[in-house]
């Protein structure tokens, strides 16, 4: 055990800025692992296959789900979200802390099947924050965006299941706190 690396799960509604703060985690902890997910999602314009996700169709990820290929996996807005289970369990075993961004339905899984998982919800410092975020990105249509909103209220209500809450009213402190709750984990683990 002693030289497994800490499996990191960080959620937060869509638009609170999340992906500013884990690139910023990324630079003050070089050796972590970003977990990348399987999605039914369309790219988004930037967004490369085996980078930000593999981009599958849903009989692919469906039959993935009967292999049981996933840690965890679910539905949002309408679209698959799922967690390679195998590349994660490599990078643990190899002592290396694992990254995951998931939504709040798969970090419940997460802390079901693994105890010893850090789960930290990053909260937006306001939903008029979030609202402006989320409309000022330009990439949903107004219908996915409301979609979106309402998952985040409904996540932000499930933040009390979560080791920590972080604010993310400041990336560069955020990024600290979470690297911060890294550190004490590992000294336990
Ligand atoms: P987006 O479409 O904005 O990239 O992601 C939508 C939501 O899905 C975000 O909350 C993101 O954290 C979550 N997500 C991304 N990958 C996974 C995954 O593998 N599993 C789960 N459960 N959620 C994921």
């Amino acid at each position: 055990m002693k030289n497994k690396g800490v499996l990191v799960v960080v959620s937060a509604p869509s638009g609170c800025g999340k992906s500013t703060v884990l690139a910023r985690l990324m630079q003050i902890r070089k050796e972590l692992h970003f977990s990348v997910s399987a999605t039914t999602r369309s790219p988004r314009p930037g967004e490369a296959e085996g980078v930000h996700y593999f981009f599958v169709e849903r009989a692919q990820f469906e039959r993935m789900v009967r292999e049981d290929a996933f840690l965890e996996y679910a539905e949002y807005v309408g679209n698959y979200y799922g967690t390679p289970r195998a590349a994660v369990e490599e990078q643990l075993d190899r002592g290396y802390d694992v990254y995951l961004d998931i939504e709040v339905r798969g970090a419940m899984q997460v802390k079901a099947r693994c105890p010893d998982a850090l789960l930290i919800f990053l909260m937006p410092p306001s939903m008029e924050a979030l609202e402006q975020r989320l409309t000022g990105r330009g990439t949903d249509t107004p219908e996915v965006v409301q979609k979106r909103l309402q998952e985040a209220e409904r996540e932000c209500a499930a933040a009390g299941e979560f080791d920590y809450v972080v604010v993310n009213d400041e990336v560069d402190r955020a990024a600290a706190e979470i690297s911060a709750r890294i550190d004490e984990k590992r000294a336990l683990v």
